[in-house]
């Protein structure tokens, strides 16, 4: 199957005149899975939709929107695979100079792509809905606290011309509103459909129903009071479910945002055909340059969507849900089968995953009926969670089976709790199983942290869990005959994080000799319970004041987890002053940097 059209050329040799829908993105057109245009473009087509493409138009330039004529339901809006400006800054907001979602990694996305492309296909077009989706959208779908202007910002939907936002994974509600407006309902008229929100009039919001829909904070309070702020956050994060949760209102100046319930979980048929539809796994053709998020990705296989993890600093929570939804095993070895077939393929599957590796095949058993608990986070010790592995090593048994795949790597972070959780032999196998076959030289881990107090803020498992892992790994490895090594993922300057932790970490990372390039600097993105903390200093859930890093301090913590790097020495000898720890400055073993001159 060909990808979806770019151009009226490639529209008109299909056969099309007119489009149904087109997509807008800011990223390159890649028709592949993984990609978001990619996926819901190739999903609405599907259903029988015409769908057309506008990969990264010059917004500046009307003949780049209107390229593709009038579509007769909608334009579907986004700013891809990232948020605008977490795609086009770094964590200290110096500007990037490659974006890997763009062929030749050139830099083509605007600042707040979603609001931008939005306000220019309204000038253009202004009887066509607009219809907001992908990740920008959907989790600054309430007010929000923004890093890069370092204030809080309306939602996007108070900011930009759409009718509407498609939030989480858009499959079902874009198919949803396609089929309503279709069948000849206006946009205007279409507000109960699970993952959508909205906006309506304040008039009208004053004399309408408001029964089963929970009202949090204004924008105006929030953005004045930051108690507020996270009173909301509190109040519309516990509402993220799609069977227990209630529609959330939030008044704006001049209008209010309605977000209905997330949408019920896709069953394994649904998501077996969604991932089996006919990509291609490649960018358009018309593209005379790589785009580089493409080629990690290319072979690779997602097995499931959701995360129970509820890591503080993601916000997965907020955009795919705690419930995790899988994919049959009959599915994915069909699509690894086809990807053999695939003129590019040398044998090598680059990833068998999802949000976290391992969670696939799991599942509580209350999720079914009563959706997430509000009053609990997921913990491989609930009696009803099947921490289980045994459905994966059959998958990955499976796949290493398959004539043509010569190696099978499990790239997607996985939880090593849950591995130890796991009572049955199926535990122990999975991680020797991984071990040997599924590891290409490097496991990623992701503690985040050592320090005890930094650990429960970010709501990850307790240090003796990571060391029990890692020394059941290393001697797995021995055993094997394999030089491999864990590359754990740390953060440093999350919230609730002071010096002394970090110092506590680089010591960890010194005495256990870890490779600690995999550096991250805690970027408050959108809708976390990290980033609410950051703003407020306030833990949403228990009100109590968190200290949070900033400036100055931020930029020592960073230095600190790169302690072996002679160009951040001064910032470590500061930082170790600070903390009354000059014992670490010097040439003595335990010393973490040497004196200054
Ligand atoms: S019982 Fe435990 S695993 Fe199940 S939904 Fe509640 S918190 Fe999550």
């Amino acid at each position: 199957m060909p990808p979806l059209p770019i151009s009226m050329e490639e529209a008109k040799r299909r056969g099309v005149d007119r489009f149904d829908v087109i997509l807008v993105s800011g990223d390159g057109y890649v028709d592949h899975p993984s990609f978001g245009a990619g996926v819901i473009g190739r999903v609405l087509e599907d259903a029988g939709y015409a769908v057309g493409v506008i990969p990264q138009p010059d917004w500046r330039r009307a003949e780049d929107l209107s390229a593709l004529g009038t579509p007769r339901l909608f334009f579907g809006v986004a700013s891809g695979n990232v948020d605008s400006m977490v795609n086009n800054y770094s964590p200290n907001r110096k500007r990037r100079r490659r974006d890997v979602y763009s062929p030749g990694g050139r830099l083509l996305r605007p600042d707040r792509a979603g609001i931008v492309y939005a306000d220019r296909v309204h000038a253009l077009f202004p009887e066509t809905p607009i219809v907001l989706g992908g990740i920008e959208a959907s989790l600054r779908r309430f007010a929000h606290y923004d890093f890069w202007s370092d204030s809080v910002r309306r939602s996007i939907l108070a900011d930009a011309p759409a009718e509407m936002i498609v939030f989480g994974m858009g499959e079902r509600p874009v198919l949803e509103v396609a089929g309503r407006l279709s069948s000849g309902e206006e946009i205007s008229d279409i507000r109960n459909v699970p993952g959508t929100a909205f906006k309506m009039a304040v008039r009208e919001w004053r004399s309408s129903d408001r029964e089963g829909r929970l009202q949090i904070p204004s924008f105006d309070e929030v953005a004045k009071d930051k108690r507020r702020y996270a009173e909301a956050f509190c109040l519309h994060h516990a509402e993220q479910d799609p069977y227990r949760g209630r529609a959330v209102v939030q008044p704006h100046p001049k209008t209010v945002i309605i977000q209905n319930p997330p949408a019920t979980p896709m069953t394994t048929e649904e998501l077996d055909r969604i991932y089996e539809l006919p990509y291609t796994r490649e960018a358009h053709p018309s593209y005379h340059e790589e785009i580089p998020a493409l080629e990690p990705v290319r072979f690779s296989i997602t097995t499931h969507r959701g995360c129970f993890g509820s890591c503080s600093f993601c916000a997965l929570t907020h955009h795919q849900g705690r419930i995790v939804q899988s994919r049959s095993i009959d599915s994915l070895v069909r699509e690894a089968e086809a990807m053999t077939e695939h003129p590019r393929f040398k044998g090598v599957i680059q990833d068998v995953g999802g949000p976290t590796a391992n969670m696939y095949g799991m599942a509580c058993s209350l999720w079914k009926t009563c959706g997430a608990c509000a009053d609990k986070l997921c913990s491989p010790a609930c009696p009803t969670l099947a921490a289980d592995h045994s459905r994966q090593l059959e998958l990955l048994r499976r796949l290493r089976e398959i004539p043509g795949v010569k190696r099978v790597f499990v790239s997607s972070g996985i939880r090593h709790d849950l591995i130890l959780a796991d009572k049955s032999a199926a535990g122990d196998e999975y991680l020797q199983t991984l071990t040997r076959h599924h590891v290409s030289g490097h496991l990623k881990v992701a503690p985040e942290h050592v320090s005890a107090s930094v650990l429960a803020a970010m709501k990850k498992p307790p240090r003796n869990v990571l060391e029990e892992f890692l020394r059941r790994f290393k001697a797995i490895s021995r055993e094997e005959g394999k030089e491999q090594y864990p590359v754990p993922y740390f953060i440093s300057g999350h919230p609730g994080c002071e010096i002394a932790d970090m110092i506590e970490l680089a010591e960890y990372i010194r005495d256990h000799r870890l490779y600690s390039e995999q550096v991250q600097d805690f970027t408050p993105t959108p809708m976390t319970v990290s980033t609410c903390i950051y703003y407020t200093g306030i833990d949403p859930f228990t009100e109590k004041a968190v200290h949070v890093p900033r400036g100055r301090e931020k930029e020592i913590q960073r230095a600190i987890l790169q302690y072996r790097d002679e160009r951040n020495w001064p910032h470590v000898r500061e930082g170790l002053r600070l903390a009354g720890r000059e014992d670490l400055i010097g040439d003595g073993p335990e010393c973490l940097v040497p004196r200054g001159r």
